[in-house]
C-alpha cells in the first residue's frame, strides 16, 4: 500500500507541526481538538482496515457496489445457475472476478441488492456454454448441446436410409464431434440439426401431394434432380405417391453422405447370345429358329453400394456358373421399313454393355424388352432417327423415353436416371436421349429397351445387329 507508506513517512514532521499548534491553543480548545483527532483517526483506520461495503470487480474494473462479499458472491452463484439452466448445458465466464473491502459513506445509496447486483454482473461478463460440434471435412456445420445429442444425430442418420442389419456403414465424408465453448443460444435444436444433416439447410420447401402427382412433375416443376428428392425424403416409394403426403424440397445437398455396402448372393438365368443370319428373301421381323437358345445359370455375389438410399454401384464379387447358356441361331429377314423420313433402316445399339436378361418369360412374368448392362450415367442414344411419342416417368418403367420411327416401330428406352429429350422432338440415329440409370422398378443401373411393332413388344434382338 503505498500510499499509506507515503502518508507514515510524513507522520513526524507533522506531529510536530500539530504539537506546536496544539500548545498555543486554550485548554478548552485542546481537549475538543484532542477528541476530533482520536475519532478521526479511529474512523480512518475503520475504513483501511475494515470497510462497509464490498466493490466487486471484473478484470480490475468495478461494476458494482455490494453490501458484503458474500452478497456479491450469492449473487454471482445464483447467475450461473440462471444461466445454466437457461442453456440447459454447464455455463462459465471468461473474465476474472475479485473483490474488494471499500468504505462507503451512505450506506443506502450505491449499493446494490441480490437482483441488482445480478443485472449488473450480468452486462459485464461474457458466459458460454459447454457445446458439442460436429465437424464435416473440418468444418463446422452443426452445433448441439452435448457429444450425446451429436452421437444420437450421427446414430440416426445411419439408420434412415433403409439400412439392412448386414450392412455395412460409413460416412464419406470425415465426421467429428468436438467438445467446444459456445455462445449462449448459439446451438440448434435436435430437429433443426437432423434437418441440416440430412437436407444441407434448415431451410427447406415443403410440398404436399396432390391428387395425380407423379415425381417427375414435382422434379420439373421445382427444377430438382429426382435423385435428391428420393435422397431427401427417405423412405419415398417414387411408384406410390400418396396425395396429402409432405415432400421436401431442397436443391442443397445432405450434408453427410451415408454409404451403406452389402453383398448379396443370388442364382441368376446367364442370358443367351444369338446368332443371326440374315436372308434377303424374308421380310421385316420374320424370323426362323434354327436351334433354341437356353440361358445358363449362376450364382453371383453382389456387392451393393448405396449413397443415401440411392444405389450407385454393383460390383460382381464372386460367380459360380452351374451351367452355360447355349448360343441360339436364327435366321432373320434384312429390316426394311418405310420409315416417316424414307429409305430403309437398322437399328443400332442403344448403349454400351451386353444383354444380361433377354427377352421372354422371366420369374414367371413377361419381359418385354432387354436388359443392357450399362455404367450408371453413361449416354443412351436413338437407335435410329425418330420423333420422340413420350418422355418421363412412367411407373415401373421409372423415367423413359418412347421414338416413334415410323412404320408402326417404337423403341423404348426405361429406367434412365436423366432425359435429354421432350415429346415432339425429331431425334437423329445416335442422337443421346438421356443417361443409363436405375429408377422405377430395377434392381441396378441398367438400360431396359424395348422394341413395339404395331403396339406389340417384339424381340429387340430381331432388330440389332
Ligand atoms: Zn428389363
Amino acid at each position: 500500500m503505498p500510499l499509506m507508506q507515503k502518508g507514515l513517512r510524513r507522520l513526524p514532521g507533522l506531529v510536530a507541526i500539530a504539537q506546536k499548534w496544539f500548545a498555543e491553543q486554550a485548554i478548552p480548545h485542546r481537549i475538543l481538538i484532542g477528541v476530533v483527532v482520536s475519532l478521526t483517526l479511529t474512523m480512518s483506520l475503520y475504513a483501511v482496515f475494515a470497510g462497509n461495503a464490498c466493490a466487486v470487480k471484473v478484470n480490475g474494473e468495478v461494476i458494482a457496489i455490494a453490501a458484503d462479499e458474500s452478497t456479491a458472491k450469492k449473487a454471482l452463484a445464483e447467475l450461473v445457475d440462471y444461466k445454466t439452466g437457461e442453456a440447459g448445458s454447464m455455463v462459465n465466464y471468461t473474465e476474472e472476478i475479485s473483490y474488494k473491502s471499500i468504505w462507503v459513506r451512505n450506506k443506502t445509496e450505491g449499493i446494490l441488492d441480490v437482483e441488482e447486483l445480478k443485472t449488473q454482473i450480468s452486462s459485464a461478463l461474457t458466459f458460454k456454454m459447454q457445446a458439442a460440434a460436429i465437424l464435416v471435412n473440418g468444418e463446422q456445420k452443426i452445433l448441439l448441446k452435448n457429444r450425446q445429442e451429436a452421437e444420437t444425430l450421427l446414430g440416426w442418420l445411419e439408420s434412415v436410409y433403409h439400412v439392412e442389419p448386414a450392412d455395412r456403414v460409413a460416412f464419406r465424408e470425415n465426421v467429428e464431434i468436438v467438445d467446444i465453448l459456445a455462445d449462449i443460444g448459439g446451438t440448434m435444436s435436435f430437429d433443426v440439426a437432423k434437418k441440416m444433416a440430412l437436407l444441407g439447410s434448415n431451410n427447406v420447401v415443403q410440398y404436399t401431394v396432390k391428387d395425380g402427382d407423379n415425381l417427375w412433375d414435382i422434379s420439373r416443376a421445382f427444377n430438382i434432380d429426382q435423385d435428391q428428392l428420393i435422397s431427401a425424403n427417405p423412405g419415398l416409394n417414387p411408384e406410390n405417391l400418396r396425395a396429402g403426403q409432405m415432400l421436401y424440397l431442397n436443391q442443397e445437398a445432405p450434408l453427410i453422405t451415408v454409404i451403406a455396402t452389402r453383398e448379396v448372393t443370388v442364382d441368376e438365368k446367364i442370358p443367351y447370345s444369338v446368332n443371326v443370319k440374315y436372308d434377303d428373301g424374308l421380310l421385316l421381323g420374320e424370323k426362323f429358329i434354327i436351334s433354341q437358345g437356353v440361358p445358363g445359370e449362376r450364382t453371383v455375389t453382389y456387392r451393393i453400394t448405396r449413397e443415401n438410399g440411392l444405389e450407385t454401384d454393383r460390383e460382381v464379387r464372386s460367380q459360380v456358373v452351374k451351367s452355360d447358356p447355349k448360343t441360339e441361331e436364327v435366321v432373320k429377314g434384312a429390316i426394311t421399313m418405310v420409315a416417316s423420313r424414307g429409305g430403309s433402316l437398322r437399328l443400332s445399339w442403344p448403349c454400351g454393355g451386353g444383354v444380361v436378361s433377354s427377352f421372354g418369360m422371366r420369374w414367371g412374368r413377361m419381359h418385354e424388352g432387354i436388359d443392357l448392362d450399362a455404367d450408371y450415367g453413361s449416354s443412351v442414344v436413338a437407335v435410329a432417327g425418330g420423333t420422340v411419342v413420350d418422355a418421363g416417368w412412367d411407373g415401373g418403367y421409372g423415367m423413359k423415353v418412347d421414338i416413334s420411327h415410323g412404320g408402326g416401330l417404337v423403341t423404348r428406352y426405361a429406367h434412365l436416371s436423366e432425359i435429354n429429350a421432350a415429346v415432339g422432338d425429331s431425334v437423329n440415329r445416335g442422337e443421346t436421349i438421356g443417361l443409363v440409370g436405375s429408377t422405377g422398378n430395377s434392381t441396378g443401373p441398367h438400360l431396359h429397351f424395348e422394341t413395339v411393332v404395331g403396339g406389340e413388344p417384339c424381340d429387340p434382338l430381331d432388330f440389332l445387329p
